[in-house]
């Protein structure tokens, strides 16, 4: 393979966009080398500009769950394109995919759309505060909400402590309201919630960690978090940006049957349009403006374009048709390949696997939290990665993503990324 248009094409994009991309992880720091230019993609491919193709396992980071350039969502688009790309008043288009999300998740009465995962865990978190009337947030480390201030937080000293910010940007003031929480650490939890008595809002967590590896919670941790938000009055919220309508139509909360009371989305929801949103009970939902004290709005949020995309996806995600059985199924057979690789080649490894999320650890230990995640060979990884790039495979470029499974994948194409797989770790 050569790269000469996308080596090209950074150059260029460097000398006018910060790092030459609109996202960091995109730049391959993690990794080393230059960064990949993509031209076009269908069904589970990625082009590059210079024509080579890969088996793509990012997936946009999770929103193609059905393929790239899906027929039902692209045709969607351009048929309300051309109606006029936004009007900035209510359509009815809005109303509809409200209606579908509000169906297909339990324990929501009503959903307000933005434009990121970021703007859905940000405001999520505002309302959680303003209807509790309390102040300081509990995180877990390893677990990413978006880049607003309150989630760019690292443990501060001591145990039972305060964060600091991980970003120059971020105030002292602001990190003060975040605690941070060990994942899967529930006695951990518990200490901090008894240490700040009365003072918190909310726990938000990813039911199931992407921004790790991939990393499920252990069994009843979800549950007596549950309990805990429940004795003390503190709002439980789901970010289910990356698991909401992946890991079932209704999410983590219908995979683990625990009621959130406010719940995160993105990605899937927008169809590959920038879309996201945050539900809850219709008592809290109310809280918001212009019904109520908590203010919160956007622009372009409700985007026709994007609720096009947004409920082509989540029409074809309802009607199932084995969509969720599918993606577990091939997720399972891909896991048990490159298992098997990893065995025979006696490489130290983990594989977590939860639906159609799965990732591999360079690490033997079981890998419950950000600490156990770090652990991994970072070196060996980076090996990895760029020996699957080379045959063909693209996964995401750092050990702390997971890799999401798109339904367009064929067994072939699984049974290529494991012969690929083989042939990178004979190496390794
Ligand atoms: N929450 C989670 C769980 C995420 O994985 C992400 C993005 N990867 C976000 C929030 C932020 O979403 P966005 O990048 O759309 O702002």
């Amino acid at each position: 393979m050569q790269y000469k248009r996308s080596s090209a094409l950074f150059a260029e994009a460097e000398k006018v966009i910060p790092g030459g991309v609109n996202s960091p992880v995109r730049a391959f720091n993690a990794v080393g080398g230059t960064p990949i230019f993509i031209k076009k993609a269908k069904g589970a491919y990625l082009i590059d500009e210079d024509n080579n193709k890969y088996i793509d396992y990012i997936n946009s980071w999770g929103p193609m769950i059905l393929g790239h350039a899906h027929k039902p969502v692209v045709d969607a688009v351009i048929e309300k394109t051309k109606l006029g790309t936004s009007f900035g008043t209510p359509t009815e288009i809005e109303t509809k995919i409200a209606k579908l999300a509000v169906s297909m998740v339990p324990n929501i009465d009503k959903i307000r759309f933005v434009n990121s995962g970021t703007e859905a865990c940000m405001s999520a978190v505002r309302l959680a505060r303003g209807y509790t009337g309390k102040d300081k947030i509990i995180k877990f480390a390893g677990c990413y909400h978006g880049h607003s201030d309150s989630f760019l937080i690292q443990a501060g000293s001591g145990a039972v402590t305060f964060g600091s910010p991980n970003s120059p940007g971020v105030t002292k003031g602001t990190a003060q309201d975040t605690l941070l929480a060990r994942f899967n650490d529930i006695k951990h939890v518990e200490s901090i919630v008894e240490a700040n008595k009365n003072d918190i809002a909310c726990i938000i967590i990813e039911p199931v960690a992407g921004n790790m590896g991939c990393i499920p919670p252990k069994e009843i941790f979800l549950q007596k978090l549950r309990s805990l938000c429940d004795a003390n009055n503190i709002l439980l919220i789901f970010d289910e940006v990356m698991t909401g309508f992946r890991l079932a139509k209704g999410g983590a909360q219908e995979l683990f049957d625990i009621s959130a009371d406010l719940v995160c989305f993105g990605k899937v929801i927008g169809g590959g349009l920038p879309v996201g949103a945050f539900a809850g009970r219709a008592e809290i939902m109310n809280h918001l403006a212009p019904l109520g004290p908590v203010y919160q709005a956007g622009t372009l949020s409700g985007n026709p374009l994007a609720m096009a995309a947004g409920l082509a996806m989540l029409t074809e995600l309802n009607e199932d048709k084995g969509i969720y059985k599918r993606l577990a199924e091939k997720t399972a057979y891909l896991h048990k390949g490159c298992e098997d690789v990893l065995n025979k080649y006696k490489i130290p490894h983990t594989i977590n696997r939860i639906g159609s999320m799965i990732s591999i650890h360079f690490s033997e230990a079981e890998v419950v939290d950000f600490e156990t995640a770090a652990k991994g060979n970072n070196d060996r990884f980076k090996a990895f990665f760029h020996g699957m790039l080379k045959e063909g495979v693209y996964i995401a470029p750092s050990a702390f993503e997971t890799w999401f499974i798109t339904d367009a994948l064929t067994y072939e194409d699984l049974d290529k990324t494991i012969a690929a797989c083989n042939k990178v770790c004979s190496t390794l």
